[in-house]
C-alpha cells in the first residue's frame, strides 16, 4: 500500500514465505542502483561484484540505454515476428558489423539462445553433413553451465541442477574441460558440435590451459563440426576483449550472447553464426512471442553502443590486471589462488577454511556485494564502468573484511 514502508525484515520473510526457495540470496534488499552502486531500503550503499552474473556489464540504470527504453516504450513495444519492425534490421546490421556475424537469431534467455543453438547445429548435421535421422551428437563439457531447461540441465554433472528432472534428452557426450585430446576422442561421425564455454564462469572462473580454444577450434574443423561458443557470460566485454574467443585468435561456427546484450534492462539473447548454420532454419521451424521485439531490439542497439563508444571493453582489461595482480599480492592465510581474466576474477579459498559464504557475509557488512559460487569460490566480476578510485575502494574494502574473517 502506498506511503506504507516495508522493513528488510519484512520483506524477506514475505519473500520466503511465498516464493520457491529455489536461490539462496544473500540478505540484501535493494531499491536502487547507478554505475557500479547499489543500495538497499535502508539507504545503504553497495559495490556490485556481481553485475548480476554479468548482464549489467555496462553498469545500473545506463543513462543512455534507459533512454533508448523509455523513446521506445513510448512508440512500440511488442509486434510478434508475424509482421516485420523498424528496429530489428537495425540490431541486425549493427550487430553482425560489431561481431563480424553473416546471420543472427534473436531470442530472449540466454538458455532460449542455447537451446536455438542445438536446434540449429541439429538440422544442420542432418541437411548438410549426411548424419543419420535422430541420431546427431554435441560434445559438452564436464562442469558447464549454459541455463536451465530440461535439455540443457540433461546434459549438466551439476547434481543440483539434474536430480530429480529427468527423463532427459539423449545425444550429448560430456568431455573434461580444458582436455582437446579427450574431446576429439569423443568424435563420432554423427558429431555435429560441440558446446563450450570459453572460461567456466558458473564453475568458478575456470580458465581453461593456453591453446585450448585453438586445438578445438582446429579439431572442429578438421572434423567438419560445428564450434559453439557459449559466451553469454564472458562475451560483450567481460574478459577484457568484445569475446574471449579473441584471446585465443579463434573464430566460432556460431557464437550465443545474452545477459549483458540489453545491459540488465531487458531479457534479450542471441545465436550468431558466422557459417551456414543458421541458414537451415526455414519458416515455422523456430520461434519466440517476445523474440526480436522492437523494445528488445532498441535497448540493444543501446547497450552495445555504449559498451564501444564508453571504452568500456578496454576499461575491463586495464582495471581487470590491476585488481588480479593486487590481489594476488594480498597475504590472507584463508586464499589459496587468484585467477582472472578481464573483469572475471575469482578468489579460490582453501578448502578447509570457513567457506565462501562467511566471507560473502562479511564482504556485505563491508559494502561489497559478491556471490559465492560452489563452498570455497569467490566470484569478484563488477560492472565493466569501474574506475580506478573505485577499484581501490573495493581492494581496500576486501583487504579489510578478508581480516576480519578467520581463517
Ligand atoms: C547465464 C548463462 C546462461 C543462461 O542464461 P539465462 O539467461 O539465465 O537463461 C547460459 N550460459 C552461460 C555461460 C551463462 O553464464
Amino acid at each position: 500500500m502506498a506511503g506504507q514502508q516495508r522493513s528488510t525484515a519484512e520483506l524477506i520473510e514475505i519473500e520466503s514465505r511465498l516464493g520457491a526457495h529455489n536461490y539462496h540470496p544473500l540478505d540484501v534488499v535493494l531499491t536502487r542502483g547507478e554505475g557500479v552502486w547499489v543500495w538497499d531500503v535502508d539507504g545503504k550503499r553497495y559495490l556490485d561484484c556481481l553485475a548480476a552474473y554479468s548482464a549489467v556489464n555496462q553498469g545500473h540504470c545506463h543513462p543512455v540505454i534507459r533512454k533508448a527504453l523509455s523513446d521506445q516504450a513510448d512508440r512500440l513495444t511488442l509486434t510478434s515476428r508475424a509482421f516485420r519492425n523498424d528496429q530489428l534490421p537495425l540490431f541486425y546490421e549493427e550487430i553482425c558489423a560489431l561481431t563480424r556475424s553473416h546471420k543472427v537469431l534473436p531470442m530472449n534467455s540466454g538458455a532460449e539462445a542455447v537451446e536455438t543453438a542445438i536446434k540449429a547445429v541439429r538440422k544442420w548435421g542432418y541437411e548438410e553433413k549426411g548424419v543419420v535421422d535422430n541420431a546427431a551428437e554435441i560434445i559438452v563439457c564436464e562442469n558447464g553451465f549454459h541455463g536451465r531447461t530440461i535439455t540443457i540441465v540433461g546434459f549438466s554433472t551439476d547434481p543440483g541442477a539434474r536430480a530429480g528432472f529427468g527423463p532427459f534428452a539423449p545425444g550429448f557426450r560430456c568431455v573434461p574441460y580444458g582436455d582437446a585430446m579427450a574431446l576429439e576422442a569423443a568424435i563420432t561421425p554423427n558429431t555435429v558440435a560441440c558446446l563450450i564455454e570459453p572460461i567456466q564462469g558458473e564453475a568458478g572462473v575456470i580458465i581453461p590451459p593456453d591453446g585450448y580454444l585453438r586445438s578445438v577450434r582446429e579439431i572442429c574443423s578438421r572434423h567438419e563440426i560445428m564450434l559453439i561458443l557459449d559466451e553469454i557470460q564472458t562475451g560483450l566485454g567481460r574478459t577484457g576483449k568484445l569475446f574471449a574467443e579473441e584471446h585465443e585468435g579463434v573464430e566460432a561456427d556460431v557464437t550465443l550472447v545474452g545477459k549483458a546484450l540489453s545491459g540488465g534492462f531487458y531479457p534479450m539473447s542471441a545465436v550468431l553464426s558466422n557459417t551456414e548454420v543458421l541458414g537451415v532454419l526455414k519458416p515455422g521451424n523456430h520461434g519466440s512471442t517476445f523474440g526480436g521485439n522492437p523494445l528488445a531490439c532498441a535497448i540493444a542497439r543501446a547497450a552495445l553502443r555504449v559498451l564501444i563508444e564508453e571504452g568500456m571493453i578496454e576499461n575491463a582489461r586495464v582495471q581487470g590486471e590491476y585488481i588480479l595482480e593486487s590481489l594476488r599480492s594480498l597475504r590472507h592465510p584463508g586464499i589459496k589462488e587468484v585467477r582472472g581474466r578481464g573483469l572475471m576474477l575469482a578468489i579460490e579459498l582453501h578448502p578447509s577454511g570457513k567457506g565462501a559464504r562467511a566471507y560473502s557475509e562479511a564482504l556485505m557488512r563491508a559494502g561489497v556485494l559478491c556471490k559465492e559460487t560452489h563452498k570455497h569460490t569467490l566470484r569478484l566480476a563488477p560492472p565493466l564502468v569501474i574506475n580506478r578510485a573505485e577499484v581501490d575502494w573495493l581492494l581496500q574494502t576486501i583487504s579489510d573484511a578478508f581480516e576480519a574473517v578467520p581463517a
